[in-house]
């Protein structure tokens, strides 16, 4: 599934401390999705092995890397406007490592390279983990390096690694990777492979690791979460039973998946809402569009009625859950009674959040064979009219949390003007909290009575400190 993981952000938060004198400096800049922010912590994980410290200087670095998104134009243009500065650094220091990765890097290897003939390495995101080597690799032979096969056989692996894990409140912890569903707007199965999902032996010792350096929330990771255990496993396991056995682990105080895909989405993971405390009372599930004839168009083999169906049922077995969604408009041959229809279902549905898109053709997608009909002025006004919807149907949804008080996972301090604290509710709802208690710590799970509503966030006062943090995350 590709938007609610795709905002298209620059993200440079570094997992190990800064600049440590004398070691070797790594500068990592990562775009895009939550997967590759999820992948650039991978690989500072494994130069961190061979001696790199992060550090916020791209100019003195002695590895500069640039983890790169495709799945946008718009996207692709911040990553390619920030080429224009890779060239000086390595004209003055001829030294330094330069490396791309991820999904532009798989999908334009060639036009990069003519683009960037002084880049070192170019990896697609199934090779990251040969990111140490290919830095040594550059460093001995000073020619352009590029890995970006993917190999069916390969088991997907995440190794655990000696090394200092550090990790706050809210810990991403990867299942699956690649899509075998092969949406005719999406980049995805070209620029990640084909679904494999990880053994569930390795993702339960990574939770356990991260639950004992601090972690309290776990969000399950991958493109299609709810296809898990269908290709790559030695013993079958489904995803719901995945879901139960995370979910048991004990310090894992809450638990979340993204992103998932309406065909994916079966009885059992409803039923593992209904019995599960701690999986939280929020589901993002993609619809893209409101329309049969789009969302045939699109290839994503279910129809709308199918998606209201199961979202009547998951409604019904877990009142009050959070619906969020994802949602292309002016896809090919989108009509405006088809875009009404996209209108009308989020209406129906009540959508706390959707991430929303203008459509743009994708290099070597299906849907480049189809007239890119709908006129770009079309697209940006109908843009703008989900916004808005979507911004009355959040107003709404944020009134039924006033007066009412919400369990809020501490995640940051804040200094915004009578704001001392920022964290989540069960459904996903960022909640400032104002608070006369000046010792909460990123991981307590406090109360918070909620007494604004703006659509974007619910304010609230502390009430109490209902599970303190086990572990203390102030340096
Ligand atoms: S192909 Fe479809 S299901 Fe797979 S990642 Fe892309 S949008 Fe999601």
């Amino acid at each position: 599934m590709q938007s609610s993981l795709f905002r298209g952000a620059a993200f440079t938060r570094p997992l190990f401390s800064a600049t440590i004198p004398f070691m070797k400096q790594l500068y990592l800049e990562t775009f895009g999705c939550q997967m590759n922010v999820a992948d650039s912590d991978r690989m500072e994980l494994l130069l961190f092995q061979d001696g790199y410290r992060r550090t916020p200087h791209r100019e003195s670095a002695d590895v500069v890397l640039i983890n790169t998104c495709a799945i946008r134009e718009k996207a692709e243009q911040k990553v390619f406007s920030l080429f224009g500065q890779l060239k000086p650094i390595k004209l003055k220091n001829p030294d330094v490592v330069l490396g791309l990765t991820g999904c532009l890097a798989q999908q334009e290897q060639d036009s990069l390279l003519k683009k960037m003939p002084f880049l070192d390495f170019i990896l697609g995101p199934d090779a990251i983990e040969s990111v140490p080597d290919a830095v040594e690799k550059a460093r001995q032979a000073r020619r352009p390096l590029i890995d970006i096969d993917f190999d069916r056989e390969k088991k997907y692996s995440i190794p655990a690694l000696d090394g200092p894990r550090t990790t706050g409140p809210v810990a991403f912890v990867n299942i699956i990777k690649g899509c075998d569903k092969f949406c005719s707007f999406c980049v995805v199965p070209n620029t990640r492979g084909r679904e494999k999902s990880r053994a569930d032996s390795e993702i339960y010792e990574e939770v356990r690791q991260l639950v004992s350096a601090g972690a309290r929330e776990i969000i399950l990771l991958g493109q299609n979460v709810n296809s898990y255990g269908k290709v790559g496993l030695d013993t079958p396991l489904t995803f719901h039973e995945l879901l139960r056995g995370v979910a048991d682990i004990p310090g894992v105080e809450r638990l979340r998946f993204t992103s998932s895909h309406p065909m994916d989405m079966t009885r059992d993971v409803i039923d593992a809402y209904r019995d599960l405390p701690n999986l939280m009372n929020h589901m993002h599930l993609p619809v893209q569009s409101g329309s049969d004839a789009v969302l045939y168009r699109m290839r994503r083999h279910h129809t709308v009625e199918n998606y209201i169906d199961l979202i009547d049922e998951l409604k019904q077995e877990v009142p009050g859950i959070a619906m969020t969604t994802d949602l292309i408009v002016g896809f090919p041959g989108e009509t405006e009674s088809d875009f009404e229809e996209t209108l009308t279902l989020m209406r129906r549905i009540g959508f706390h959040n959707s991430y929303m898109f203008a459509y743009s053709p994708r290099p070597f997608t299906p849907a480049t064979e189809y007239e890119d009909s709908v006129e770009h002025e079309v697209k940006q006004e109908r843009l703008q009219r989900v916004i808005r919807l979507q911004e009355e149907l959040a107003k709404a949804a944020g009134l039924d949390f006033l007066e009412r008080e919400v369990e809020v996972l501490v995640e940051s301090a804040s200094d915004r003007e009578g704001i001392d604290y920022r964290g989540r509710n069960p459904e996903y709802w960022n909640v400032m909290i104002a608070s006369p208690d000046e010792s909460l710590e990123p991981g307590d799970i406090v109360k918070v009575k909620i007494n604004h509503a703006s659509g974007h966030a619910l304010r609230g006062t502390w009430v109490e400190t209902i599970n303190p943090a086990l572990h203390s995350m102030i340096a």
